[in-house]
């Protein structure tokens, strides 16, 4: 129901590298061609895998596009090196950790003070171009123009690393993650929300669950951190309050449509960007003026063009995304309005009367996110990725409460799957720390991934 882009396929081999494992033991991982699709208004352009095919897709576009791509994606490869090797496995308690001469020598490469939106503008003329460049930022948290141009490490994950997707649907992440924490005894408890972090003599206790109490000396709070720090630790160790709160850049929503089609859409690719209308309209209604939009982009989700086995023979299994700006009011008629403004936007693409073949549709969006998750407004993807809202900057991954952490996409690194499982392992390192043993980042060092390379060039 939620993440379909498996980027920074890295990040998952290092997780499973450091409990002795591989991804291929448990999923079968596919590099898709293209990566996706971008409705624009002047017709659909595919995102071909690998750099060599896109440089070429780009200059078709933009005459010179093609080398300015790779001279782009070069500075990019630096920033995801030095941000992966250097910056995300600390733990960000204080700017201290980023004093160190090593770090503070790569820190101008990073371009944090650099708008991502003029850095891609150095670049690329043609808008075309540019959305494509910009997409992965607006889908993580914050307008172009605010967001440091770091972020185009993004792009160097979208078009170097790649998109991959695990046969038999995202969830077969979860499910690997389940295997190797049972087979290191680990219990759990689902369906059951936790009431409570405890305290005792000043320490961790232990945490409430049904009314019943489960000791423990460390807890790692890694549900929603707004929650978990004002609605379940005691009082007296909350850091933050109600101000600090309302004072964060939240990054968007979505209102989400999750369809069951009875037929095969024929063309249809796994992922499909819809910007063929103003994104700068959009954007300014998710982080300006918060409103529900009068004329959304969207992006199309369908694992069934790829996967059989996530809908029935001849039938697609398809999700509609429209970024909404966090915390504003559910309003149904908006919803049913933007429901059937992209719904005729996606059959004109597709050339066929889809909702005539809709058997199952579920709509999703703030309160659902709310309800679900406890997500502080209603939130997709976590905090904006605005420059005082990074690394130390973030909510603070230790806790007041000694022995109780946070982790995922409200602390540090940030949002998306592959930061939310380093937050996990970086709090869990701050705990074995305590205890004088090695973290997973000492175990499995960023230099030396053992699958990494395979990522860097594309199958055929
Ligand atoms: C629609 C959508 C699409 C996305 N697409 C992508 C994508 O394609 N690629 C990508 O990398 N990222 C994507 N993301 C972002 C990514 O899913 C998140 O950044 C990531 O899942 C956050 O991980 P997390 O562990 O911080 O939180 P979550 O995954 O939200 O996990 C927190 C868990 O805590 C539980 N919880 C809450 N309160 C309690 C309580 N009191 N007691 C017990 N449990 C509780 C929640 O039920 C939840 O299961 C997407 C997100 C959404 C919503």
């Amino acid at each position: 129901m939620g993440p379909s882009w498996y980027w920074m396929p890295d990040v998952f081999d290092r997780y499973f590298a450091y409990f002795g494992r591989r991804v291929d033991e448990f999923y079968d991982l596919v590099r898709l061609d293209p990566s996706y699709r971008v409705e624009f208004d002047q017709g659909p352009f595919d995102v071909p895998a690998g750099i060599p095919a896109l440089a070429q897709a780009f200059e078709s576009i933009e005459p010179g596009a093609g080398k300015a791509l790779e001279a782009f994606l070069a500075e990019a490869k630096v920033k995801y090196d030095v941000g992966m090797g250097r910056f995300v496995n600390k733990p960000a308690h204080s700017i201290l950790e980023f004093a160190r001469l090593d770090i503070l020598k790569d820190a101008p490469r990073l371009q944090l003070l650099r708008s991502f939106s003029d850095h891609v503008r150095k670049y690329f003329k043609d808008p075309r171009l540019i959305q494509l460049m910009e997409f992965p930022v607006l889908f993580l948290g914050s307008k172009p123009q605010t967001t440091p141009a770091l972020y185009s490490l993004m792009n160097y994950a979208d078009s170097a690393l790649g998109t991959w997707y695990p046969m038999g649907g995202m969830h077969g992440i979860v499910d690997a993650m389940v295997s190797v924490a049972k087979d290191q005894g680990v219990k759990f408890h689902t369906g059951q929300a936790v009431e409570g972090i405890i305290d005792l003599k000043g320490k961790t206790a232990g945490i409430q669950v049904g009314g019943k109490t489960i000791e423990a000396n460390h807890v790692i709070a890694a549900c929603d951190y707004h929650h978990a720090e004002q609605h379940l630790m005691p009082a007296k160790f909350r850091r933050y309050d109600t101000r600090y709160w309302e004072k964060r850049a939240m990054s968007p929503s979505s209102l989400l449509f999750y369809l069951g089609i009875d037929r095969k859409l024929p063309g249809l690719k796994h992922h499909t960007l819809f910007f063929d209308t103003p994104f700068d309209a959009h954007a300014e209604e998710i982080y300006d003026r918060p409103d529900w939009p009068v004329d959304p982009l969207f992006y199309v989700c369908a694992p069934s063009v790829t996967d059989h086995s996530v809908a029935p023979d001849g039938c697609e299994n398809v999700f509609l995304l429209v970024p909404i700006a966090p915390g504003i009011e559910h309003d149904e008629s908006a919803c049913e309005r933007i429901f059937g403004q992209i719904m005729d936007r996606f059959e004109a693409k597709m050339n066929i009367p889809v909702r005539e073949h809709i058997v199952y549709r579920r709509q999703y969006a703030h309160k659902e996110f709310i309800a679900d998750y406890n997500a502080f407004k209603g939130n997709a993807y976590g905090l904006a990725n605005t420059l005082n809202q990074t690394a130390f900057l973030k909510p603070k991954l230790k806790s007041k409460l000694p022995g109780t952490y946070f982790a995922g996409q409200l602390t540090t690194p940030g949002p998306g799957v592959p930061p939310s499982i380093i937050s996990g392992q970086v709090a869990a390192g701050e705990i074995l720390k305590s205890l004088g043993m090695k973290g997973p980042s000492e175990v499995v060092p960023i230099e030396q991934p053992a699958a990494f390379s395979a990522y860097q060039s594309v199958p055929s």
